[in-house]
C-alpha cells in the first residue's frame, strides 16, 4: 500500500518518532511512503517527498516536525480538498496518516467522508484530544515547565515571592494540573478549576499570617491577565508578585523517552489499522493500551475533569 503523512496544526515534540515508527514499520512490511510537507497546504499543492527507511536516520531525538506544520484555513473548502484527494489519487496513494490537533482531525474526517482512507495520531502538547490519555508531545511541554518551576521557585524563596507562571492549553487545563502536581504549585487556575483573583489573593493575605514564604500560581493561558494579576497581588497581599509567561518554548525541545515510546506505539499501530482495512479512526492510548475510535466520535465529545484537581488541593 502506498501511504502519506503529514503533520498539521501546532507542532509537538514527538511528532518526527511518530513518522519514523509509522514508516520505517511500514516499509519493513512492504509498504511504500510519502511524506506531505507543510500540512494540508502540501497536500493541496501536491508538495510530496518519497520517505526512506535511511530518510528517517537520526530524527528520533528532534522536537518539531521535519515534515514542516502549517495552518491553512482553506483546507474547509471542498474545493481544496478533492485537489488534495485527486493529487494522492494520481499517485496511486491509498491512505494518509494525519498527526495532529482537533483542527488537524475536522479536516481528516472531512478528507474521509469524501472517501480517502484516513487515520490520525494525536499530536499536540495540550493534550486535549478525547480518547486517549495522553497526546504526543505533553510529557516533553510539561518537563519543560516543570524544570521552569523548579527555578522559579529557587528565586521565589528567596525573595519571598508570589510567582506566577502561564502555560498552554487552550481549553484544557492538563498542562497546569500536571505542572502544579510535580512542581509543588499552591494555586493551580485552569477553565476546569477557575479561581478567583480575590480568592487568590485573600489565601495569600492568610499565608503571610502564617509565615508562609512563598508562593507558585500555575495558570492556563487565555484566563488571565498575568502581568495584572502580579500587580494586584503585590498591592493588596504583602507579597511582591511577578509573571512568567512560558509561551512557545513549551513547544520545543527533543522528545522526553515517554513521548517517544507513545509515538512510536502509535506510529506502527496506524499500520497495523490500514493492514486490516480499519480507517476514519483516531488512535490513542488509554490505560497503557492502544486503541482507536471513529474520528467524529473523537470530536464530539469532551474529556472527563481529571480527578486529580482534588489531590492538588489536598497537597498545597
Ligand atoms: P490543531 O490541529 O493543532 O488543532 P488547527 O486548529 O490550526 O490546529 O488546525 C490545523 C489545520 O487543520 C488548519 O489550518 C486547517 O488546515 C485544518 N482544519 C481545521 N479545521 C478544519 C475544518 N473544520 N475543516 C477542514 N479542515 C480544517
Amino acid at each position: 500500500m502506498k501511504i502519506a503523512i503529514l503533520t498539521s496544526g501546532g507542532d509537538a515534540p514527538g511528532m518526527n518518532v511518530a513518522i519514523r515508527a509509522a514508516v520505517r514499520y511500514g516499509i519493513n512490511k512492504g509498504h511504500e511512503f510519502y511524506g506531505v510537507l507543510n500540512g494540508y497546504y502540501g497536500l493541496v499543492n501536491d508538495d510530496l517527498i518519497k520517505l526512506e527507511h535511511k530518510s528517517m536516520s537520526g530524527i528520533i531525538s528532534f522536537g518539531g516536525t521535519f515534515l514542516k506544520t502549517a495552518r491553512f484555513p482553506e483546507f474547509r473548502e471542498e474545493a481544496n480538498r478533492q485537489k488534495a484527494i485527486d493529487n494522492l489519487k494520481a499517485r496511486g496513494i491509498e491512505g494518509l496518516i494525519v498527526i495532529g490537533g482537533d483542527g488537524s482531525y475536522r479536516g481528516a474526517l472531512d478528507l474521509s467522508k469524501m472517501g480517502l482512507k484516513v487515520v490520525t495520531i494525536p499530536g499536540t502538547i495540550d493534550n486535549d484530544i478525547y480518547g486517549t490519555d495522553y497526546t504526543i508531545g505533553f510529557h516533553t511541554a510539561l518537563n519543560t515547565i516543570v524544570e521552569a518551576m523548579d527555578k522559579l521557585r529557587d528565586t521565589s524563596v528567596s525573595h519571598q515571592r508570589c510567582s506566577i507562571i502561564e502555560v498552554m492549553g487552550r481549553e484544557c487545563g492538563d498542562l497546569a494540573l500536571h505542572a502544579a502536581l510535580s512542581g509543588g504549585a499552591e494555586f493551580l487556575v485552569t477553565p476546569e478549576n477557575p479561581l478567583s483573583k480575590e480568592y487568590i489573593i485573600d489565601k495569600l493575605k492568610e499565608y503571610k499570617k502564617e509565615d508562609r514564604t512563598h508562593a507558585i500560581v500555575v495558570v492556563t493561558e487565555n484566563i488571565f491577565n498575568v502581568h495584572e494579576l502580579a500587580k494586584e497581588i503585590t498591592e493588596k497581599s504583602k507579597f511582591t508578585s511577578n509573571a512568567t509567561v512560558l509561551g512557545y518554548i513549551q513547544r520545543g525541545g527533543s522528545p522526553v523517552p515517554s513521548d517517544r515510546i507513545i509515538a512510536t506505539r502509535m506510529g506502527s499501530y496506524a499500520i497495523d489499522l490500514f493492514e486490516q482495512n480499519i480507517h476514519s479512526v483516531a488512535i490513542g492510548i488509554e490505560n497503557d493500551k492502544l486503541i482507536y475510535l471513529p474520528i467524529h466520535i473523537v470530536l464530539n465529545n469532551k474529556r472527563r475533569v481529571n480527578p486529580l484537581y482534588k489531590l492538588v488541593k489536598e497537597v498545597s
